[in-house]
């Protein structure tokens, strides 16, 4: 009997060339002299952690996040990805995705991605709008996002994501309707859609206290969505989680098998991962730990041969169970009954019961007796379902 485990494995990658007004993710800019030192620190970091989890583990997917992972030069991307195939054995179907910028980015660097194992792309588009683009500081026009995808094509890319944002300040719904046309017009195998979130600590929320940007408005966001779903629809698109929409894959034509990302169906299906890099987090054995954020400090441990974990958590069972119910709501087949009693050993409505009757009264959540889901209306008010399912 096979006693093979399925891992996924996440590396963040924290440079940029600017930083974006709006981003609230661990990146830095102007950090380029940490390239060299920090691709030794990654390195190092995979093989310790191959080396702690002592075989019996193959990865079934791999992301390469950020940050853009592809503003680190090629052969220090190609370095890591060959460290990886040292330490870890993959499975034949193995998912590798990058992120990536429709700025600076050629096809000679795709096509050394794409021969370093790289599988699948992901570039952030964001907006088919160069006022919406400039005034989210991003450096790509609209026409650079064709070409970066006609590039991708030629380096050999089949499967290829288009990260959209919508609920932008001043966005209007005939902008998003255009961003949304012209995405659908490059034909990606995956579109994923945020609505803009408005955090501490980035300059975006200074712009907007001092009045130099609008607030988005949320009932135009939500109209924004609800034209997404019927858009997307009409396209040939599947929309499987909140914000994910894909193509059936080629071999079957039907909507059952889509192009989704693997990756990231680790995280919906509650299911092991291991991230590696500055600010990492990792959900593994129980419990959920992340790795310090300042990619300094964190080549200078690795350096030392410290541990780089910054803090974790322990999940117990109440936690695990409700953050598998959320999770699994987040996709559109929503959480079979069947898999949380294999998982847990109780059934869903001995633990559940009572608030996803309460949630399917107030025409948030389908129940057809096998599985439970998050109606159109619920995926608008997700979190009022999600906060009454926490212990
Ligand atoms: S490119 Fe992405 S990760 Fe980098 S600063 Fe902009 S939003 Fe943040």
């Amino acid at each position: 009997m096979s006693t093979e485990k399925r891992l996924s494995l996440y590396l963040h990658i924290p440079f940029c060339s600017t930083r974006c007004g709006y981003c609230h993710f661990n990146t830095y800019e102007g950090l380029e002299r940490l390239f060299e030192p920090f691709t030794a620190a990654l390195r190092a970091e995979v093989a310790n952690t191959a080396q702690r989890l002592a075989g019996g583990w193959t990865l079934g997917t791999i992301f390469l996040g950020g940050g853009t992972p592809t503003h680190l030069p090629l052969t220090h991307l190609a370095s890591i990805m060959r460290s990886l195939r040292e330490q870890f054995r993959g499975t034949d179907d193995i998912e590798i995705t990058s992120e990536s910028n429709p700025s600076h980015i050629s096809e000679g660097y795709l096509a050394g991605l794409r021969e370093a194992g790289v599988n699948r792309i992901s570039f952030g588009a964001q907006a088919f709008d160069e006022g919406l683009l400039k005034m989210l500081d991003r450096e790509h026009s609209a026409a650079q996002i064709g070409e970066a995808v006609r590039q991708a094509r030629r380096a050999g890319f089949a499967n290829l994501n288009l990260d959209l944002m919508y609920g932008l300040p001043a966005q209007t719904l005939a902008q998003w309707s255009n961003s949304l046309d012209a995405a659908i017009a490059l034909a990606p195998e995956h579109l994923s859609l945020y609505a803009l979130t408005i955090d501490e600590g980035t300059a975006f929320i200074k712009r907007v206290q001092k009045g130099l940007l609008p607030e988005p408005d949320p009932d135009l966001a939500a109209d924004m969505y609800l034209l997404a779903v019927e858009r997307l629809a009409g396209a040939g698109f599947h929309q499987y989680e909140i914000s994910n929409w894909a193509r059936p894959a080629p071999s079957t034509g039907s909507g059952l098998a889509l192009l989704a990302s693997r990756h990231n169906l680790t995280y919906w299906l509650n299911e092991p991962y291991i991230g590696l890099g500055p600010g990492a987090h990792s959900y593994f054995a129980g419990r959920r730990f992340w790795n310090l954020l300042a990619p300094q400090v964190y080549i200078e441990k690795m350096r030392r041969g410290e541990s780089v974990v910054a803090d974790g958590e322990t999940i117990g069972p109440s936690l695990e169970q409700a953050e598998t119910v959320i999770l699994g709501l987040r996709l559109n087949e929503g959480l079979a009954r069947d898999r949380f009693y294999r998982r847990f050993g109780v059934p869903l409505d001995e633990v559940f019961g009572a608030t996803l009757r309460q949630c399917a009264g107030w025409g948030l959540v389908a129940d057809d007796g096998e599985r439970v889901c998050l109606t159109t209306r619920g995926r608008l008010l997700s979190n009022e379902v999600f906060q009454r399912l926490l212990p």
